[in-house]
């Protein structure tokens, strides 16, 4: 079906006057548009919202073809606080929220981030060894590189920055999507329940016949059949490896695109797909939290600099959750 052209512009316009009187004249208008699914939802939102007597920011928000997001049609401001601070934050939590974590997150608890001086992923050796064809070609070393890092990882505990996190899980509104590029598991430890792990992790191994993911307790990948199959065929490291392509890949590219809000934590963007994914982002005001410029940073709306485990609660508490 041909797309309708909708008047987009007077409606931000009228919605900013908060003139009721003209957003129900257009919104006549966009309901009879009825060509697709997404022009249909649309219309739907902005229905319900009237019929609650309110003209919200919302609204605009769920317009799905807006170029923009509400924070920034609606406010021309740059930082999430000056938005607040003029708006207060009650619709906010109800926005499509989208998170990524990086190394960075887990660097006050102790993990070197991949790039760091100290840091065993750096060594020349472990990149060479944590890839596709060297797995293929020699199971055993790259298995052991998994058990001195899952010793490095075992004692480690979540910080500020994963709690905060965790908290937002429970009271976040809208949708929201917290996925981390760490194997470290430090995000479930802090009690995050839903937290897609882009490269897999450290503590879990995956049967090579049906694919079921198990914790990896023993230092012995294979020392009992898989409980689901029950072939003997072996384990792997349940971790996405260089040159092998992460499972949630695709739904990660897909939430990033639709959301409102996009944050990145500590992430240096060069690893696959955090680079692509900022960049999708198009409709969202766009926060990185880093201890440092990174080579994405001209990407953002908003960027803060300083350390995750301070700067991450900051943030959550000023997105109103309680920690
Ligand atoms: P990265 O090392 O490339 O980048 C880390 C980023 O975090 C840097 O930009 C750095 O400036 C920033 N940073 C350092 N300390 C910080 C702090 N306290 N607060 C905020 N930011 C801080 O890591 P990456 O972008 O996540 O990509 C590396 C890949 O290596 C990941 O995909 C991951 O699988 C793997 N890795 C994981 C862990 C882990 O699980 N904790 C650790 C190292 C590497």
């Amino acid at each position: 079906m041909p797309k309708t052209k909708r008047p987009e512009s007077l409606m931000i316009q009228a919605v900013k006057n908060n003139d009721l009187k003209k957003v129900t004249a257009l919104l006549k208008h966009t309901t009879s548009v009825n060509d697709t699914d997404r022009d249909g939802r649309t219309a739907l939102w902005w229905a319900i919202h009237l019929k609650s007597g309110e003209i919200s920011e919302l609204l605009v928000a769920n317009g799905g073809e807006l170029e923009r997001s509400w924070l920034q049609i609606e406010t021309g401001q740059n930082t999430l606080a000056e938005v607040i601070k003029n708006r207060g934050v009650s619709d906010l939590n109800r926005c499509k929220l989208f998170i990524l974590t990086g190394a960075g997150i887990s660097a006050e608890s102790g993990i070197p981030t991949f790039r760091s001086p100290n840091g065993l992923w750096n060594h020349p050796d472990s990149q060479r060894i944590a890839t596709h064809s060297h797995f293929v070609k020699s199971r055993k070393s790259v298995i052991n590189l998994h058990v001195k890092l899952k010793k490095l990882m075992k004692e480690k505990v979540p910080n500020q920055a994963h709690f905060a996190l965790a908290a937002l899980e429970q009271q976040w509104l809208g949708d929201l999507l917290v996925v981390t590029q760490n194997v470290d598991n430090l995000h479930f430890k802090a009690g995050s329940l839903k937290v897609p792990k882009l490269h897999g992790c450290l503590s879990e191994k995956r049967c090579e016949a049906c694919g079921r993911v198990s914790q990896w307790t023993t230092e012995d990948l294979d020392s009992a059949p898989c409980s689901k199959c029950m072939r003997s065929t072996p384990h792997r490291p349940n971790t996405v490896l260089f040159g092998e392509e992460s499972h949630q890949h695709e739904m990660a590219l897909r939430a990033a695109a639709e959301c409102e809000l996009f944050i990145a934590i500590g992430t240096s963007g060069m690893v696959a797909p955090a680079f692509s994914l900022v960049g999708l982002a198009n409709n969202a005001h766009k926060i990185e939290i880093n201890t440092e410029e990174t080579e994405v940073s001209g990407l953002f709306d908003e960027k803060i600099q300083g350390q995750a485990h301070i700067e991450v609660p900051k943030l959550m508490k000023l997105l109103g959750v309680r920690i």
